[in-house]
């Protein structure tokens, strides 16, 4: 029988715990999406969202999943034949170029192993390299869910700017948003995509997009067929509330005015420093795991290491979703699993959104006895090491 007792120890890279606190605010009468109450907590939330996001630009949203936001995106950035390019990250880089394809968006991919921080220098040397500016845009993932990168954004937007080039920047900010550094305006992103289920701690169903002026102009000419995804009728040209195509979710707008409210309390340079601390304490456990010819941490530069995910990566021979399926049958953990060609190899512990030191430490310790049954050669005392951390910082 699978243990289903306690607290469930939900420790996937997203969806992430939602917090009681917007659980009771969601938990609320139906209102009129159209009365000026509702409109005063929606105006609540965008702006709330602007300081997330860092912007005083444009921010629309959609009743949808992360997967609508990257196609909204496309839809409204590019013509058939357009040319782009994706630094590749990752499985979730792979997928939105893929998107991208499907529309008949020509994509050229800039490789890069997954284990290592996107390179700069790769992609001004390609945007020099375009001196009649085909390519219209750069796709680009902020944080790799699926590896457990952070990608340096700031530092491609200064390669654009190098090469001189013209291309919009696109930055997919789902697993940091909320949970690491992100500054649309000063790192001079044109799009940015994301959604509610991660840092923002709300339910799936959400997905929010940042528009620079910029983007806005080449969504003027952009001739793919759009209707939903729309940033000219969500922007009231056409739709009838100015904001939204369709009924609006009210409940999510009560769950993400509170979701802003925790994440201003606490402070957005606070909740990056915890999300650090409980990062580096994972990290930690994991060095000393390696010990024995143990687990590696899958990300390799040091200044790459995702504070919202970390990628665990299982010598050769043992199977990761085995002892994911430990980890949740035996002791009600659910860990993330490998991706694309990570499936199998690798684990993901996620450390985002709701979260403190103890929940952290409880499945650090759940995976060290994991590794246990599991038979995966591993040193001991990775729980230690990342307590002895937190001791250090507390
Ligand atoms: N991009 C990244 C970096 C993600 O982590 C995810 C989901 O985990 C997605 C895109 C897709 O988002 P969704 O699952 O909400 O469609």
């Amino acid at each position: 029988m699978p243990n289903t007792n306690g607290v469930h120890f939900f420790m996937n890279p997203g969806p992430t715990n939602i917090p009681d606190r917007i659980l009771r605010a969601m938990d609320h009468a139906t209102m009129d999406f159209t009365g000026a109450a509702f409109k005063e907590i929606a105006d609540e939330c965008f702006a709330g969202l602007k300081r997330v996001f860092k912007t005083e630009q444009t921010i629309l949203g959609y009743a949808s999943t992360g997967h609508g936001a990257w196609e909204a995106a496309l839809v409204n950035l590019f013509s058939p034949g357009d040319k782009v390019l994706v630094p590749e990250t990752g499985y979730f880089s792979v997928n939105w170029g893929m998107r991208a394809e499907a529309f008949g968006i020509e994509i050229e991919t800039i490789g890069n192993d997954w284990r290592r921080a996107f390179d700069p220098a790769k992609l001004e040397a390609r945007l020099r390299e375009d001196k009649g500016h085909q390519i219209k845009a750069v796709l680009a993932v902020h944080n790799e869910t699926s590896t457990g990168v952070v990608h340096p954004v700031a530092a491609m937007r200064q390669a654009i700017d190098a090469a001189k080039h013209p291309a919009l920047f696109c930055v997919d900010v789902i697993s940091s948003l909320g949970s690491m550094d992100f500054r649309m305006d000063e790192w001079g992103v044109d799009v940015v995509v994301v959604g509610s289920q991660k840092g923002l701690m709300l339910p799936t169903g959400m997905a929010f997009t940042g528009i620079s002026a910029k983007a806005l102009a080449a969504n003027a000419v952009a001739k793919l067929p759009r209707v939903y995804w729309d940033w000219q009728r969500l922007l009231g040209q056409g739709s009838h509330q100015g904001y939204w195509n369709g009924t609006i979710p009210v409940h999510f707008f009560y769950g993400l005015r509170e979701a802003l409210r925790m994440l201003e309390e606490e402070g957005l340079d606070n909740v990056f420093a915890r999300h650090h601390r409980l990062g580096e304490a994972t990290r930690r456990a994991v060095r000393a795991w390696r010990q024995n010819n143990g687990p590696e941490l899958f990300g390799m530069d040091p200044s790459g290491q995702s504070d919202s995910v970390t990628g665990v990566l299982l010598p050769d021979g043992f199977d990761a979703d085995k002892l994911r399926q430990i980890c949740i049958e035996k002791f009600n953990l659910s860990l993330g699993g490998g991706l694309g060609p990570l499936k199998g190899k690798l684990f993901r512990i996620g450390h985002l959104g709701d979260l403190n030191e103890a929940m952290v430490l409880g499945a650090l310790a759940t995976v060290e006895m994991a590794l246990d049954l599991t038979g995966v050669p591993h040193g001991k005392g990775g729980v230690l090491a990342a307590m002895e951390y937190l001791v250090s910082e507390a």
